[in-house]
């Protein structure tokens, strides 16, 4: 019998409850749930992860109004965070484009930023206050292992790309890592069972593992980690919906000229409301 990667129940095989395709709809996979913890996970999952983010370097800038806005989300997520933690000083893991940890550093705390790109992240590269790690998520190596020491492990949408997301949060531990802020997509919100195998949160072959509360919990607490504070957050995301959905049924270029121009844009802004709770949050301290 094989032990569940996540609850390390002894299981079995997992079941396959939906057949699913990539964005361009071309390639097949399944979402294969535990029978005990009730995670999901993609299957298969190609073996060289790296050579899937090739393409997505950070180093230009999102448009003013994006960065705007995606600067208010994080400062609320920065005070979530120092509320439970009291916390001085952050490990930005996956620091996409710097937008974390350059807000982190104008409230005047300390930030790490990392990530597996060799160019420093587009929102940082004016502020050498914050140093800018390598990573490795093949190996799972840091640059410099004794920056993690005493540090909130910040992982906001990361934890659903790790192959084996119990090593890797087991790495940042024996490295000295204080408290974790998880954040991934939430595998029980309404969209999910509304869009089914046409969900967008589904990207095969990029999310490895489709968490919700419980099974979230069943991984830090066979980790070595103890939750402190949990909670759901709602992200835009009907265009992203209706643009998976589109692109999966082949519509007509007329159908998604009407649906993506930025009058719609605009006008689908209120229908997210119809969609909470897509983002499942985490904090939890070393035990
Ligand atoms: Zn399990």
């Amino acid at each position: 019998m094989k032990n569940c990667l996540i609850c390390e129940q002894s299981v079995g095989a997992y079941h396959k409850i939906l057949e699913i395709t990539d964005y361009a709809g071309t390639q097949n996979f399944s979402i294969m749930e535990c029978p005990a913890c009730r995670i999901l996970k993609t299957d298969p999952i190609p073996d060289d992860l790296g050579t899937l983010y090739e393409d997505s370097a950070f180093d230009k800038p999102q448009g003013e109004f994006h960065h705007f806005l995606k600067g208010i989300l994080i400062r609320r997520e920065i005070k979530r965070i120092v509320t439970a933690t009291h916390s001085k000083g952050f490990l930005d893991m996956g620091s996409g484009h710097g937008n974390f940890s350059e807000n982190l550093h104008k409230l005047g705390y300390s930030a790490v930023a990392t990530d597996s790109h060799l160019q420093r992240p587009y929102y940082i590269r004016s502020i050498p206050q914050i140093p800018y790690k390598h990573f490795d998520y093949n190996k799972m190596l840091i640059e410099d292992p004794a920056c993690v020491q005493n540090r909130t492990v910040v992982l906001r949408h990361v934890l659903e790309h790790i192959r084996d997301p119990k090593a890797f949060l087991q790495k940042f531990i024996s490295w000295g890592a204080a408290y974790f802020y998880i954040a991934v997509p939430n595998a029980q919100s309404l969209e999910r069972l509304i869009f089914r195998e046409h969900n967008a949160f589904w990207h095969p072959p990029f999310h490895i593992w489709h968490y919700h509360k419980a099974s979230m919990e069943k991984l830090l607490n066979s980790s070595g980690l103890e939750v402190i504070r949990s909670g759901h957050d709602t992200i835009p995301s009907v265009l992203l919906q209706l643009d998976f959905y589109t692109k999966r049924k082949k519509s007509p270029p007329w159908v998604r000229n009407m649906l993506f121009n930025p009058v719609a844009n605009l006008c689908a802004m209120p229908l997210n409301i119809l969609f909470p709770n897509n983002v499942l949050w985490v904090i939890a301290r070393v035990k």
